[in-house]
């Protein structure tokens, strides 16, 4: 899941790119509109956005409107001041999804980012299971018999991509890009460690994570044929 932030107020917006990174979320973190306007039509979709309205440069409302108008439909939550009821009715208007009132409660603002992924993914089975193995993605936890496995955000992430395209090879980028915003320094070599990792921990579901040589990974249940 890919989050991009814009917010020009610093100590908020550092909070707010911490605790989404915390929540296992890839984040990107831009402070102008002119800059939201550049990364939202980059090749990478976001699942989600985070805007707020008095941007330097290019305001809130221009952003949304623009990305309304090429018919793209991410979730947006826009962040107004409390005494700006007209700011959130434009906003709305404008197509936003969800608003905050600043100052807001982290809590509650993760609470409505994971309420929009949801409905995002409407009519999609949100649970993906391989054997035993079931990967919630809404609650973000993976489970063996129902039992919760203890994983890291970053073994989440990497199991979230594998277990929502089973059957299919997912590579080493697409990986990297689920799992690190354009700014985090990010290493194949940590991929392979995440792997490793996970393939102990879910073998005893009876699924293994199989490298496909050149082209990536793909989660499949282990074969009890010999031979
Ligand atoms: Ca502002």
């Amino acid at each position: 899941m890919r989050i991009l932030i814009a917010e020009d107020d610093e100590v908020l917006s550092d909070g707010l790119c911490r605790s989404m990174r915390q929540s296992g979320y890839a984040v990107d973190c831009v402070k102008d509109g002119q800059a939201a306007n550049t990364i939202l039509s980059g090749e990478q979709p976001f699942d989600l956005v985070i805007l707020d309205l008095g941007l330097p440069k290019v305001d809130g409302f221009s952003v949304l409107k623009g990305l309304r108008e090429k018919n793209r439909q991410v979730p947006v939550i826009i962040l107004t001041a409390r005494d700006a009821e007209e700011d959130r009715v434009k906003g709305l208007d404008l197509g936003a999804d969800d608003y905050m009132i600043k100052p807001f409660s982290l809590p509650e603002l993760e609470a409505r980012v994971r309420a929009l992924i949801r409905r995002g993914q409407c009519g999609v089975n949100p649970v993906y299971n391989c054997g035993t193995l079931a990967f919630d993605s809404v609650g973000r936890r993976a489970m063996i018999n129902g039992e919760t496995l203890d994983l890291t955000t970053r073994e989440l992430s990497v199991l979230e991509a594998l277990m929502s395209r089973i059957g299919w090879v997912i590579s080493k980028e697409q990986l990297l890009e689920r799992l690190y915003s354009y700014s985090e320094e990010a290493s194949s070599n940590a991929i392979e460690v995440y792997i490793h990792r996970l393939r102990k921990k879910i073998e005893p579901a009876g699924v293994t994570i199989r490298t496909i040589r050149g082209l990536g990974y793909i989660i499949d249940k282990v074969s009890t044929t010999h031979g």
